[in-house]
């Protein structure tokens, strides 16, 4: 018997003592050790390459930050920069400590135990754990065998009227992005019970003409939720700065309520400002990292590996060989990747796509890896 469940006396919640584990992107350290490599490529944490914009840096420099004050608890700077930059009202807006904190406390504030919440497989581990914390079911809609959104599937599971339905779109780990068209389908199959949070993380890096999120909020008929984030696009994933753009006040209100007071440091705060003002900066990272995934995805392809369609920052991609052994072997070239774990995508690794020199590192170790599975 383990010494915790021998204690006398504390009962834990069990929603949350049964939660499956989040499994974490390798500490670069740790891969250092476990690789014997010096200079490691960490393409596991869908982490910007080309680090953040200077002005983040300078501002942090400045006399606007001080560490001895409470951050604002209400954000506002940021809020109202975001207000403009959306075109949506601010007090619509909340801001949470990594959009991952949005989730959590989108979980805490909508979903009572037992309530059913929607969202697709594989997954981005968070849109289900947050909600089983808060004792809810989780219906998991997987993509089709092409790796698309089933969008047929998707509407028939929304018939049901689940109290949540967290959708990534572009998905993590799959990469795939929705149409409008797809998007309005999901839209006229939702109730006007479900809460439908569209989980926006990899935005910047989709394609144009794509289904676009802010729409959603305008519907006028339905709860809707878009979140974004400064982890990836504008570099930022170390200072934990992401939101909530919400439908309408209320909801932002509710959601700002289950979360903690001062959840967003005064770091994070004035770099997310400085970030969001230099567009010019976040672009030109994005697009060199569009013209990576291209090639990348073409060089994947030619070796013969099926790799899902992206409009994030990585590419899905499945081998003949367990995702743990493909991670391992990437490890011992000191590549961290994401090897998936979820039922029925054990052979899927999640590969972020890094610089120009990164990812020729991991290209030149698969096909290493891939001579390997040939041989056997
Ligand atoms: C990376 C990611 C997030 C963002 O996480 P932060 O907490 O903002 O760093 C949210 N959703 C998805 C699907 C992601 O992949």
């Amino acid at each position: 018997m383990s010494a915790s469940s021998s204690q006398p006396g504390i009962l834990p919640n069990p929603n949350v003592s049964a939660l499956p584990v989040y499994h974490a992107g390798m500490n670069i350290d740790l891969a250092r050790r476990l690789s014997g490599h010096d200079t490691i490529a960490a393409l596991a944490s869908n982490e910007n390459p080309y680090g953040c914009s200077p002005r983040v840096m300078e501002a942090l420099g400045s006399s606007s930050f001080n560490p001895s004050r409470y951050s604002d608890a209400a954000c506002t700077e940021l809020r109202n920069e975001l207000s403009r930059f959306l075109d949506h009202p601010a007090d619509a807006i909340v801001i949470g400590n990594g959009s991952e904190e949005m989730v959590a406390a989108i979980s805490r504030a909508f979903l009572v135990p037992g309530a059913c919440a929607l969202t697709v497989t594989p997954s981005f581990g968070l849109h289900e754990i947050e909600p089983l914390a808060a004792g809810a079911r989780v219906k998991k809609v997987p993509m089709t065998p092409d790796m698309r959104f089933d969008i047929e599937a998707l509407e028939a599971a929304l018939a049901e009227a689940p109290a949540l339905f967290f959708l990534p779109a572009p998905s993590n780990p799959v990469g795939a992005a929705l149409t409008g068209d797809e998007l309005a389908r999901l839209v006229a199959a939702t109730r006007p019970q479900t809460l439908f949070v569209l989980d926006e993380a990899y935005f910047e890096f989709m394609d144009e003409g794509l289904a676009d999120g802010m729409s959603l909020l305008r519907n006028g008929d339905l709860s809707t939720v878009v979140l974004r984030t400064f982890s990836k696009a504008y570099g930022l994933a170390g200072l934990r700065v992401g939101y909530a753009a919400c439908s309408n006040p209320e909801i932002a209100r509710i959601i700002a309520a289950a979360k903690t007071p001062f959840n967003v440091n005064a770091a994070a705060q004035i770099a997310a400002v400085a970030a969001l003002a230099d567009q010019a900066w976040m672009k030109n990272a994005v697009e060199r990292t569009k013209s990576e995934r291209a090639r990348v995805a073409k060089e994947l392809t030619g070796l013969g590996v099926f790799v899902a369609p992206s409009h994030t920052n990585f590419l899905f991609f499945k081998i003949d060989l367990q995702s743990s052994r493909t991670a391992e072997e990437l490890l011992s070239d000191g590549i961290i990747v994401k090897g998936w774990r979820e039922a029925g995508y054990e052979t899927w690794v999640r590969v972020t796509i890094g610089t120009a020199e990164e990812n020729d590192r991991f290209l030149a170790s698969l096909r290493r890896i891939l001579g390997m599975t040939g041989e056997k």
